[in-house]
């Protein structure tokens, strides 16, 4: 290939325009990032090395050297992985490929400024180059191309890139960099090393950096440090995982976790920890701080990476984990695996399944921990992930214990979501028998809603469950530690010992003494509701509606219409306060049908539904009101 200029993909030209010309928060990470593209090649010819040795091309040892060239003001990063052919650097270094580059590119406000520091914590890959330099040249050639056959990449970082053949005896990649003036310090042996073990500190191979030695002086003169042809380690080159956890600082698994995920903030909690027994396995794993855009895409790609023996398998690893602990981020490193297992495999291995039964139990546990000991993060983490932890119901039947005991709930006595069921049940009421709940649109709607009026009246306290996944949840968890779990809106209401004999005689008797009324509302109503009864259960309000104790509640149902799902049509039953005025005056009244309709629909409404009929239902009312 004679020498070719080309075009960025508009994307990069427009990426490349704020990494050159913003402030840059912190310069320092275009080290990282590009010795991390170098340990990620150096993972790609391990991995295509394992089916084919010759790429090794008898240079078996994979590293990376950092250099520099004070005179030339350049510093070299060399790595001798994979490499990329002519076509390789042509597609992969003029477009954007990286999801954390896209990520980036996603959060981009237009405001330099704050887009100078988001570059400083995502990092843009290979065109963080261009914070020091004002010209990067590659130099590579792929693993096992014939030496004619390297590429030579060059650009400024403005709109377009030269690329042309060379010869290239070494496999792998070199990327010099051409320094900015105000980019000399970093032409500096200690503050290439500092950088390297705050950023790379982990990378799993050498990186290596010439050795600097003390020059004698002339004439009695001290000498000074000059750079000797010796390379050394400057970095543990232990995978962070693999290392004992004593070695490793907060900072160091905070880095690591930012570098996996990402994210620009630290973890909320990790766990370390080195498997024994029948199936043998190191995890890392983290619980990220925030919750990511796409949590509820039960599709997401799962946060995993999958090693075997050290040896980078996959991304993204899904049978690693249960779908709904998919936040989770981390790795998983298996010494019983073969190296060439695919996603198939995975799905049926015997080992895989121990390693994801014992990761959850691991996840289950950290999150445990922080809400014995840490109320704070376990309440941040609570609003973060917890409803898709409720998922876990369903899902994941052997833990649904474990799991119904980290659910959080506000309650009518307590609006924060801080009420657990083991809670509540310490607060029970003498002779309740039952642990009682309502789901609703919102806290406030739920908190207001008529069916809690007895409950309200007697001091029972009632969980108000506002997720919208906890209906669905809850179907799967039909008690906890031996007490049932009842909806209040579900059902007749039976509130047992805490009824006292007196309400349950006037309630009978108010079923036989307004039968003829019930039965005519029954009549009128019949297209709206499945049955008309006389209730206990309110005080204040004339009437509310509730469905059997089987059927999916009014608001799922309504939810899921408005989701655009089909739902199962629930014709509820309403229930009426004999004890209410506007039910008095229903009795002979010239307008018995439209106060009917009337009370039906607004026992809706009151539960946040809308008449079927809205139009309808403001004409009956201003009827009324003329
Ligand atoms: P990312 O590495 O996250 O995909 P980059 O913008 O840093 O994004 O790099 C783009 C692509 O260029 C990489 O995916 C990889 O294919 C290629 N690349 C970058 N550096 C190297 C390297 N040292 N050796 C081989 N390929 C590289």
């Amino acid at each position: 290939m004679s020498k070719q200029t080309l075009s960025f993909q508009a994307e990069v030209a427009q990426l490349l325009k704020l990494v050159t010309h913003s402030l840059y928060s912190n310069p320092d990470i275009f080290l990282r990032e590009l010795v991390s593209n170098a340990s990620d090649a150096c993972d790609k010819l391990r991995f295509e090395g394992l089916n084919n040795a010759a790429l090794y091309e008898e240079a078996p040892n994979l590293d990376v050297r950092v250099s520099f060239d004070k005179a030339a003001k350049t510093i070299t990063i060399t790595d001798n992985g994979i490499g990329l052919s002519q076509q390789d650097a042509v597609e992969h270094l003029g477009t954007i490929a990286k999801s954390g580059t896209r990520d980036f590119m996603s959060k981009l406000s237009g405001d330099q400024k704050n887009d100078a520091q988001l570059i400083g914590q995502f990092g843009v890959g290979f065109y963080s180059g261009f914070i020091v330099a004002d010209k990067i040249t590659v130099e590579s050639r792929r693993a096992g191309l014939p030496l004619a056959e390297g590429v030579r990449w060059s650009s400024a970082g403005t709109g377009d890139f030269e690329v042309e053949t060379m010869e290239r005896a070494e496999r792998g990649t070199s990327v010099i960099l051409h320094l900015k003036d105000d980019a000399s310090e970093y032409l500096n042996t200690w503050k290439l090393k500092s950088i390297i073990s705050k950023y790379s500190d982990h990378i799993s191979l050498p990186i290596l950096m010439k050795k600097e030695a003390w020059k004698e002086g002339e004439n009695d003169q001290p000498g000074e440090m000059a750079m000797t042809d010796e390379w050394e380690t400057v970095n543990q080159a232990a995978a962070l995982w693999t290392r004992a956890k004593k070695d490793i600082t907060p900072e160091q698994y905070d880095e690591f976790y930012k570098q996996i995920s990402y994210d620009s903030q630290a973890p909320l909690a990790s766990t370390h920890n080195r498997v024994e027994g029948s199936t043998e396995y190191t995890q890392l794993l983290f619980i990220p701080a925030k919750a990511p855009m796409d949590l509820f895409n039960r599709d997401k790609a799962a946060g995993v990476k999958l090693y075997v023996k050290r040896v980078f398998i996959m991304d993204d690893a899904q049978a690693l984990l249960p779908t709904y602990l998919r936040f989770v981020k981390g790795v998983v490193d298996s010494s019983d695996l073969p190296l060439n297992v695919s996603r198939e495999l995975l799905q049926e291995s015997r080992a895989v399944k121990a390693i994801r039964e014992g990761c959850t139990k691991r996840i289950l546990s950290m999150i445990e921990d922080l809400a014995a000991n840490e109320p704070e993060k376990f309440a941040s983490f609570y609003a973060e992930f917890g409803a898709v932890l409720k998922e876990g119901l369903g899902e994941d039947f052997a833990n649904r214990e474990r799991l119904g005991m980290l659910l959080r709930f506000a309650s009518s006595t307590t609006d924060s979501t801080s009420v657990g069921f083991a809670d509540y049940k310490a607060r029970m009421k003498e002779g309740q028998d039952a642990i009682y709940y309502i789901t609703a649109d919102t806290q406030a709607a739920g908190k207001n809603s008529p069916q809690l009026e007895i409950f309200r009246k007697k001091g029972i306290e009632v969980l108000l469950m506002t997720d919208r996944v906890d209906e669905w949840a809850l179907n799967y968890l039909h008690e906890f530690d031996g007490t049932p779990l009842q909806s209040v809106a579900k059902g007749a209401v039976d509130l047992g010992k805490l009824q006292d004999e007196d309400e349950k005689k006037a309630a009978e008797e108010a079923q036989t003494q307004f039968k003829p009324m019930l039965d005519r509302l029954k009549d009128v109503l019949k297209d709206k509701a499945t049955d008309v009864r006389a209730t206990t259960r309110l005080v204040d309000s004339p009437a509310c509606l509730v469905v059997q104790d089987g059927d999916m509640s009014t608001q799922l149902a309504r939810m899921l219409k408005q989701a655009g799902q089909s739902a199962p049509e629930v014709k509820p039953i309403l229930e009426i306060n004999a004890q209410h005025p506007l039910v008095r005056k229903l009795e002979g009244s010239a307008h018995f049908d439209d106060l009917a309709h009337i009370l039906f629909d607004q026992a809706l409404l009151a539960e946040g539904g809308l008449p079927d009929d809205p139009a309808a239902y403001v004409k009956r009312v201003n009827a009324l009101l003329l």
